[in-house]
């Protein structure tokens, strides 16, 4: 009954309810709340890990790589300002949780990840939440995906020297392009908007340090 709990969507619920009550407002009609307390984040992390999961820490995930703090994904996703009709560009698949979070609150997400191992896992878990509405590609997502574009919104999950330039390329008129960059070690989070009359006009979110994006558009690897 308890491993039933465990491994189940059900499990967690008051943990995940009083995290989404900490980190999301209602100003929003309280979208962002629900989705944070719906999305079990238990179940896009390693098993033992589970315990941790509705603590707001970053954790590990394999190949290197981490998922970020559910602070910092629930003030990266505010800062993209959905309404639920957009289509969103990730960059940097990892866990799949975040994209789980945007499939909640977009029409559709479009997740580009560079290791084929987190791609796959990301793939199965959101199958098995029964997300829809996200397609994950293996690429380098600093090149963005033409294909696909324009996007309403692109959120950039790990941290480069500069705003990739085929990102901006591909953000709508009206969009928002959200992501950390700067040096290695530390990053500035930043909001760039593209204007109705194609303008780019950028601001300062706060500080922060994420895993490296790496391609073209990013750092060698
Ligand atoms: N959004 C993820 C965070 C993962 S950490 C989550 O919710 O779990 C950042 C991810 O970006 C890592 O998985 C890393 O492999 C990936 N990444 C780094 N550079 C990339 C690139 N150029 N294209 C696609 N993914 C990249």
């Amino acid at each position: 009954m308890f491993q039933h709990q465990v491994a189940g969507q059900g499990a967690y619920l008051r943990p995940r309810r009083r995290m989404a009550e900490r980190l999301a407002s209602a100003d929003d009609g309280g979208r962002l709340r629900d989705a944070l307390a719906t999305v079990p984040r238990h179940l896009l992390i390693p098993e033992a890990l589970r315990g941790e999961a509705y603590r707001d820490v970053a954790l590990p995930i394999g190949d290197g790589q981490t998922i970020s703090a559910p602070g910092v994904v629930a003030a990266m996703t505010a800062a993209l300002e959905l309404r639920g009709h957009e289509t969103v560009l990730e960059v940097g698949t990892g866990s799949g949780y975040q994209a789980a979070i945007l499939a909640r609150l977009a029409s559709r997400v479009v997740s580009i990840e560079r290791l084929p191992g987190l791609a796959a896992r990301a793939r199965t878990a959101l199958d098995r939440l029964g997300v829809a509405n996200v397609v994950i590609y293996l690429g380098d997502g600093s090149l963005g995906r033409p294909a696909d574009a324009p996007f309403d919104a692109i959120l950039v999950t790990a941290g480069g020297p500069a705003v990739p330039a085929p990102l901006l390329d591909q953000l709508g008129p009206g969009g928002r392009l959200v992501g950390p960059f700067g040096s290695r070690e530390a990053q500035r989070l930043i909001r760039v908007r593209r204007t109705r009359d194609g303008r780019y006009v950028r601001e300062l979110l706060g500080h922060c340090r994420f895993v490296d994006l790496i391609g073209t558009h990013g750092w060698v690897d």
